[in-house]
């Protein structure tokens, strides 16, 4: 088992694909080691890049008051992406990318141990849950796979797109806050 730093290093030096060439930086994920609760986006964009944090542009802003609205901030949560690096000029990561990079996300996983992980958006869910998930027809929806119970909500990119997404990301949201509950106040 590694530990979450010797993983952050390993990541930092990684070449699998062909993103590497164009990184400034890799963006590892980051929040508490000790979570219950697991945020995965897609991967970095221009400012995550240049900085090496995760969800720190515009959609960074918005996923922070999506956060707040249910009582939560970053240092109660972790978050990482389904890519370390930057596609370039923003597009999705392709198959293969994902599946170059997934290791580090499982490892990661492994060594923060959440009860709930959140699917940012279409490419984490269909890493994720399964290929070909639609985010319309399934958000909101709680999967249990091994001992995790897995929801996927859209991606704050997409709120900011379409405002009128808000409405059922806020109840994605209060959904996900009575699991985080239930699962904090369960007797050890
Ligand atoms: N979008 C993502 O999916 N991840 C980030 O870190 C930033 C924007």
């Amino acid at each position: 088992m590694y530990a979450l730093d010797e993983l952050q290093s390993i990541v930092k030096q990684c070449d699998r694909c062909i993103l590497a060439k164009t990184r400034t930086n890799t963006v590892f994920g980051e929040g508490s080691k000790n979570s219950k609760i697991m945020f995965v986006g897609e991967g970095p964009g221009f400012y995550e890049d240049k900085s090496g944090k995760p969800f720190v542009g515009n959609a960074g802003q918005l996923f922070d008051s999506m956060l707040n609205a249910i009582n939560l901030t970053r240092q109660d949560i972790y978050i990482t992406n389904i890519v370390k690096c930057r596609p370039p000029d923003n597009r999705n990561p392709s198959e293969k990318e994902c599946k170059s990079c997934i290791e580090f996300l499982r490892w990661q996983v492994k060594i923060i141990n959440p009860k709930i992980i959140v699917c940012l958006g279409a490419v984490a869910a269909n890493n994720i849950i399964e290929k070909g998930f639609s985010v319309t027809k399934n958000r909101g929806v709680w999967y249990k796979k091994g001992k995790f119970d897995i929801i996927a909500t859209y991606h704050p990119a997409a709120i900011l797109r379409d405002k009128n997404k808000k409405k059922d990301v806020w109840e994605d949201l209060k959904s996900i806050r009575i699991l985080y509950d239930r699962i904090n106040n369960k007797k050890q």
